[in-house]
C-alpha cells in the first residue's frame, strides 16, 4: 500500500476543510483527485505531503505513520504545489543541484552532475540546463519542476494542479510526460478539468466541500451510479413506429428522444440494463418493421456527466446548492 489516508479532518478555525476522508492507494496507481475549487483537494495533498497537520485522522506512506515518522515518511515522495518552487534567478542545473541538496544527496559534483544529466534527458529537459529559469516558458518550467520531483527517486509523485496555465500542446507533452513517469511510480494529480484527470488517471477520487463523495474506476462509479448504460441511435422512420418498436424490447429500460440532423430520422438515447447486449435485438426488431436502422453506438462514458450528477446528488441530500462553500459540517 503506499498511501492510506485514514478518517482525516482538517478545521480552520470555523471553518471544517476536511470531514472524515478515508482511501488506499496502491503502489503503482495513477489517481486523480477531481473537485470544484474549495472541494479540500490541496488540503488533502498537503496532509498527504506532510506540509500541513491533520486536525485529526492519520497517513501512512509506505506503511510510515506521517505523525510518527515525518522525515522518513516525506522521503518517500515528492510534492508539487500549484505554483512550482523555483528559483527563477537560477540555472536549470543549479536548481537542480540545489534540489539534490535538500534532498541530503552527498557526492561530489562531477557524479552529481551526471546523475541530474540522466535525469535530465528523461524529462527531456538536457537542452536547456544552462538557461535560467526565468527565461524558460512556462511548460518548461513545469518539466523542470517535475524534474526536481524526481532527485532522490522518490516512488511516490503528487501534484497539484500541474497543468494550470498551460497551453494546449504543452498540456499535451506534459500528460505524456505523466504518462511515462507512470510507469515506475505512484502517482496522485489534482484537477477541476475533468478531461484531463480521464485521459490519465483510471482512478477518480471526487471531493466535494470537504468530503470525499466518489472513489473507484471511472467506468464502474457511472455504473454504480446510475445501474444502466446508454445507446445512441438514428432511425429512418416516423416516431411513433420506432417508439413502439423499441417499448417491445424487454432489455430496454428507457428511451429518449434528442435532436437529430438527419431528414426524415429520429435520434434517442436508449438506456438498457447493465447486463445483456440488446443491439442485436434491437437491429432484428427494427429490420423486421423496416425501419432503416442509421446509427448504433453506446453513449461515450462522460466524465462531465458523472461529475455533474454526483454533486447535485450529494447536495440534494445534504440540502446544500453544488459548489456552495462548506461551511460548519
Ligand atoms: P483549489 O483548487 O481552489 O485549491 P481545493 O479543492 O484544493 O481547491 P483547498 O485549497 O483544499 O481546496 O481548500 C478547502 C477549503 O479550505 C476551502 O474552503 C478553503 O477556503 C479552506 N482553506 C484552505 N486553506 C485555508 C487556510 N489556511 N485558512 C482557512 N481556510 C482555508
Amino acid at each position: 500500500m503506499a498511501i492510506e489516508v485514514s478518517h482525516l479532518v482538517k478545521r480552520y478555525g470555523e471553518k471544517t476543510a476536511l470531514n472524515d476522508v478515508s482511501f488506499r492507494i496502491e503502489t503503482g496507481e495513477i489517481v486523480g483527485f477531481l473537485g470544484p475549487n474549495g472541494a479540500g483537494k490541496s488540503t488533502t495533498m498537503n496532509i498527504i505531503a506532510g506540509l500541513r497537520r491533520p486536525t485529526s485522522g492519520s497517513v501512512q506512506i509506505n506503511g510510515i505513520n506521517m505523525e510518527e515518522a515525518p522525515l522518513e515518511a516525506k522521503r518517500q515522495m515528492s510534492y508539487l504545489p500549484e505554483i512550482p518552487p523555483l528559483y527563477l534567478d537560477m540555472t536549470v542545473e543549479e536548481q537542480l543541484l540545489f534540489a539534490c541538496e535538500l534532498r541530503g544527496m552527498t557526492g561530489k559534483k562531477g557524479e552529481l552532475l551526471s546523475y541530474l544529466e540522466e535525469l535530465c534527458r528523461r524529462t527531456d529537459v538536457a537542452h536547456v540546463k544552462n538557461r535560467l529559469i526565468r527565461n524558460l516558458s512556462k511548460g518548461y518550467r513545469q518539466r523542470i519542476a517535475v524534474t526536481q520531483m524526481l532527485v532522490g527517486e522518490p516512488k511516490i509523485l503528487i501534484l497539484d494542479e500541474p497543468t494550470v496555465g498551460l497551453d494546449p500542446r504543452q498540456i499535451r507533452e506534459f500528460r505524456d510526460l505523466i504518462g511515462e513517469l507512470a510507469r515506475e511510480h505512484t502517482i496522485i494529480l489534482s484537477s477541476h478539468i475533468l478531461p484531463e484527470i480521464s485521459s490519465v488517471c483510471r482512478r477518480v477520487l471526487v471531493f466535494e466541500r470537504g468530503r470525499l463523495i466518489a472513489d473507484g474506476e471511472t467506468a464502474t462509479l457511472q455504473e454504480k451510479l446510475t445501474g444502466r448504460k446508454s445507446l445512441q441511435l438514428t432511425v429512418a422512420g416516423e416516431p411513433e413506429r420506432v417508439e413502439l418498436a423499441l417499448r417491445s424490447i424487454p432489455g430496454i429500460l428507457s428511451f429518449t428522444r434528442v435532436p437529430t440532423g438527419e431528414a426524415d430520422a429520429v435520434s434517442y438515447q436508449v438506456d438498457t440494463s447493465l447486463e445483456g447486449d440488446v443491439r442485436r435485438e434491437l437491429f432484428g426488431v427494427l429490420s423486421r418493421n423496416q425501419l432503416p436502422l442509421l446509427l448504433l453506438k453506446p453513449v461515450e462514458f462522460s466524465l462531465e456527466r458523472l461529475y455533474l450528477q454526483l454533486t447535485d446528488e450529494w447536495a440534494e441530500e445534504s440540502g446544500q446548492a453544488p459548489g456552495e462553500e462548506a461551511s460548519e459540517v
